[in-house]
């Protein structure tokens, strides 16, 4: 389970950091607008607790954005207890769920765990395909004809970053963000080296990933010679 923290004031997202690890969720934390829109269109999440107050860009427009895409991601909004109108607005916006500040971890974490149960009880798949590739989202595992597959944690980042996009370019930029959110020290070519690495093992599941010179990356399945 994967959830993505949005909040500027740092002694908040550290307590949220904590009540998600509490529950056993994994979870990044990004502290402006602008890094949460990123990560959403090009990670893989099982839900958001998004702050309405953010710098470089609003929470109601992180969230409008999101949905634009096309999202059925959980949402869960962080709200001043008296700003009403701003809890309307995030709701009207496509949030599932609010939580006025200031809240008490216990019934954070029971709210995350409804949204959560919420998301796997509804009709929504947890589960990326493309052809004979499937990725299931809340276990992170790789199945290639229902078989699975050992993938290194960056290789199946940088995957799941591609298969939220299939057909789609998916740029360098997007994929190097994906992977210095947990690790820092990523060298200049590592992201060749990853998009080497998934070629060579999805070829055999007739799956291939295009260089777009100057663009970047588009997972699709290969043509009929794979056949
Ligand atoms: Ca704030």
């Amino acid at each position: 389970m994967r959830i993505l923290l949005t909040e500027d004031d740092p002694a908040l997202a550290e307590l949220l950091l904590r009540a998600c690890k509490q529950e056993g969720y994994s979870a990044d934390w990004v502290s402006d607008g602008v890094a949460a829109d990123l990560a959403l269109a090009s990670e893989t999440y099982d839900a958001l607790v998004l702050d309405l107050g953010l710098p470089r860009m609003d929470g109601l427009e992180v969230l409008k954005r999101l949905r634009k895409r096309g999202s059925h991601l959980p949402v869960m909004i962080l709200t001043a207890r008296e700003a009403i109108a701003d809890r309307v607005a995030g709701l009207d916006s496509g949030a599932d769920d609010y939580l006025p500040k200031p809240f008490a971890v216990a019934e954070l974490q029971a709210r995350l765990r409804a949204l959560v149960r919420r998301r796997h009880g509804g009709t929504a798949s947890a589960c990326l395909e493309l052809g004979r590739l499937r990725y299931d989202t809340a276990s992170r595992q790789v199945f290639i004809d229902g078989k699975e597959v050992e993938f290194s944690s960056r290789e199946r980042e940088t995957l799941s970053c591609l298969l939220h996009r299939p057909g789609k370019v998916v740029s360098k930029q997007a994929l190097t963000t994906a992977l210095s959110s947990w690790d820092a020290a990523l060298g200049s070519n590592a992201i060749e080296v990853y998009i080497h690495r998934l070629r060579r093992k999805l070829e055999t599941a007739g799956i291939a990933i295009r260089t777009v010179r100057g663009l970047g990356y588009v997972i699709e399945p290969s043509d009929d010679r794979a056949d």
